[in-house]
């Protein structure tokens, strides 16, 4: 054994479906993330229930406060779960079916420490090119799942690659979701990109990143934007309030 665990093949860095990951890098905290702006009180902000479920990039509020969703699931980090024991910093695990039921048990520790898990489908396939009734199993039945795992159902919905379109968003709004949550920033391997040339988080962001095996890489570069920009880092699901 080597001290990072065992070593299987190299999981692949992609959004898609990959293989079972191990348990990516179990040193703990070797070096701690900056520590960010303590959250202020939550100022909600309504999302209008509609027909078609809103799409967000962005959260519309003031507040210095930034947002985290990290997707898929097919990756465990140790480190994250330390980090998260600590610092209960309250960002959004998007989490593809297919990838928790590897390990419901890491996430509902996860979970236990602060993160809230919302839906990220069954399959993770791309939604815009599927039938209606399919579109709506994957996030429904999702939901369903997620419920029943982690005993609270999904509020907030992010379609894989980003695919969405109206078939999409009246699925979404139809299975309960107050959202199509989407991103203006990225994490990869260690850097932030934004839209637009901008090279500093703002307040509202949302930001995207992925169950990887370089979440440590990933967090801490996140972390590190966040705490110059003095931004807290703040729950989606306490935010996007469901308004009429
Ligand atoms: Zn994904």
């Amino acid at each position: 054994m080597t001290p990072g665990g065992q070593q299987g093949p190299a999981p692949v860095l992609s959004d898609g479906a990959v293989p079972a990951g191990p348990l990516a890098e179990s040193t703990p905290t070797a070096q701690d993330p900056p520590t960010t702006r303590r959250a202020p009180v939550v100022v909600p902000v309504a999302v209008p229930a509609t027909r078609l479920a809103v799409t967000l990039s962005r959260v519309g509020t003031s507040q210095q406060v930034v947002f985290l969703g990290v997707d898929d699931g097919y990756v465990r980090s140790r480190w994250l779960l330390a980090l998260e024991r600590q610092r209960h910093l309250p960002f959004t695990a998007f989490l593809t079916n297919a990838a928790w039921r590897q390990d419901p048990g890491y996430w509902r520790q996860l979970q236990a420490a602060g993160v809230g898990i919302e839906d990220h489908t069954l399959t993770h396939p791309l939604l815009t090119g599927l039938a209606p009734t399919q579109v709506r199993r994957q996030i429904c039945v999702a939901a369903t799942a997620d419920t029943a795992a982690f005993g609270r159902r999904p509020v907030l919905f992010r379609p894989p690659y980003g695919g969405t379109n109206a078939v999409v968003r009246r699925a979404a709004a139809g299975c309960g979701m107050r959202a199509v949550v989407l991103w203006d920033v990225t994490v990869n391997r260690g850097a932030l990109q934004y839209v637009a040339g901008r090279r500093h988080l703002q307040a509202g962001d949302i930001v995207l990143m992925h169950f990887r095996p370089e979440m440590q890489q990933d967090m801490t570069a996140f972390l590190r934007q966040a705490a110059a920009d003095d931004l807290a880092v703040a729950g989606l699901e306490n935010y996007l309030t469901p308004g009429r």
